[in-house]
């Protein structure tokens, strides 16, 4: 008997972590990708939460926790150790009214059931702070991954699980040929393959700071802030920093905008001034796949069609997740 086959249209983070998952489970996965890697390229790659958590957000906080259980709990194997970047989260605010946000935020995980540890010492934690910053949280299960060299490695899983690589589909149908089942899974893109999917581009500007000689060390942790009102956070990498990120609708426009990138820089340096000696290595835009209501839209269209898109600002978060949950809808399908 034949293998069930797979087709995924879309090779950004989510629509690897759905080939990859299938393939565990024996199915023949083909995925359709174009050479433009979308959102996964500029991402920050923090699996964060706590930290991106808000009142009124209280099931994307459930998902975003059932799938960072699922990123401890061994979606990383087959994967290099070095995609993980960071192993806690700090997060401060400025001046009071930031510090106020934030025990809002922190009263409301706590009535959610999952308290973090609040602080008024947070230079001790993280040295590299600006003086006077002193109030915040940490959150010291979040992980923050090297979005590009996961990709890479999902891709290179993938790979050795026997998955094939396809051309970009036009229409829906072009991807339907031989195979059992489709996955929509191409980001912004998807509306396009299936009218009526409620997904849009917000844009977002990110900076990737590099470590020179004779700069402080590195941040060992993410740094989230609350700078006057506006948020920012900082991400290591093996090499440097990354910064982000706006969030503003401006259709599909990719280009980095100077008010953008000098809000990072100001907030990012007011936070931690050190960093104002680093390389300045790239500046980036990439468009988040938002939909009305800040949740995904993953699950069944119809007999032989999936989705798995509109992840918005957690999509490296929401993989794990999202790869066992369109694995069950093909089980049941199965069964
Ligand atoms: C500035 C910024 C910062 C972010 N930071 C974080 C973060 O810290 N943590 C986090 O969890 N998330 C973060 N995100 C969100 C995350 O990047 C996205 O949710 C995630 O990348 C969505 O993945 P995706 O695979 O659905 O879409 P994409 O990564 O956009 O990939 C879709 C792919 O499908 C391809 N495609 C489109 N049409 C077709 C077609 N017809 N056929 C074949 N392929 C097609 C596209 O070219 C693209 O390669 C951030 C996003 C931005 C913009």
């Amino acid at each position: 008997m034949s293998k069930e086959s797979l087709a995924v249209i879309g090779g950004g983070v989510i629509g690897l972590a759905v080939a990859r998952r299938a393939a565990l489970d024996g199915l023949s996965v083909r995925v359709h990708r174009t050479r433009h890697l979308g959102a996964s390229w500029v991402a920050g790659g923090m699996l964060a939460p706590h930290s991106e958590g808000w009142p009124g957000e209280e099931r994307l906080l459930q998902l975003g926790l059932e799938s960072l259980r699922l990123w401890h709990g061994g979606f990383l194997d087959g994967l290099p150790d070095d995609v993980v970047t960071a192993r806690e989260s700090l997060v401060v605010g400025v001046d009071r009214a930031d510090a106020a946000d934030l025990r809002t935020v922190a009263d409301w995980l706590s009535a959610q059931g999952h308290p973090v540890a609040v602080t008024t010492t947070a230079r001790d934690t993280e040295p590299l702070l600006a003086q006077g910053i002193r109030h915040g949280f940490i959150a010291p299960d979040e992980l923050a991954v090297d979005n590009r060299k996961l990709v890479a490695a999902l891709e290179a899983h993938c790979e050795q699980l026997g998955v094939r690589w396809a051309a970009p589909v036009e229409q829906l149908d072009d991807a339907r040929d031989g195979v059992d089942t489709v996955v929509i899974a191409n980001g912004i893109d998807a509306p396009a393959l299936w009218p009526g999917l409620a997904v849009r581009p917000v844009k977002g500007e990110v900076l990737r700071l590099r470590w020179r000689r004779g700069c402080m060390p590195l941040p060992q942790r993410v740094v989230r802030a609350r700078v006057h009102g506006r948020s920012v956070y900082l991400v290591p990498r093996a090499d440097g920093v990354v910064i982000g990120a706006t969030q503003y609708e401006h259709g599909r426009d990719t280009a980095p905008a100077v008010s953008g990138v000098r809000e990072l820089l100001d907030d990012a340096c007011e936070v931690m001034p050190a960093l104002g000696e680093y390389e300045l290595a790239e500046c980036a835009a990439g468009l988040r796949p938002m939909t009305p209501d800040n949740m995904p839209i993953v699950g069944r269209l119809d007999g032989r069609t999936l989705v798995a898109t509109g992840h918005g600002r957690s999509g490296f978060l929401l993989a794990p997740w999202t790869a066992e949950h369109i694995a069950a809808e093909l089980m049941g399908a199965r069964a």
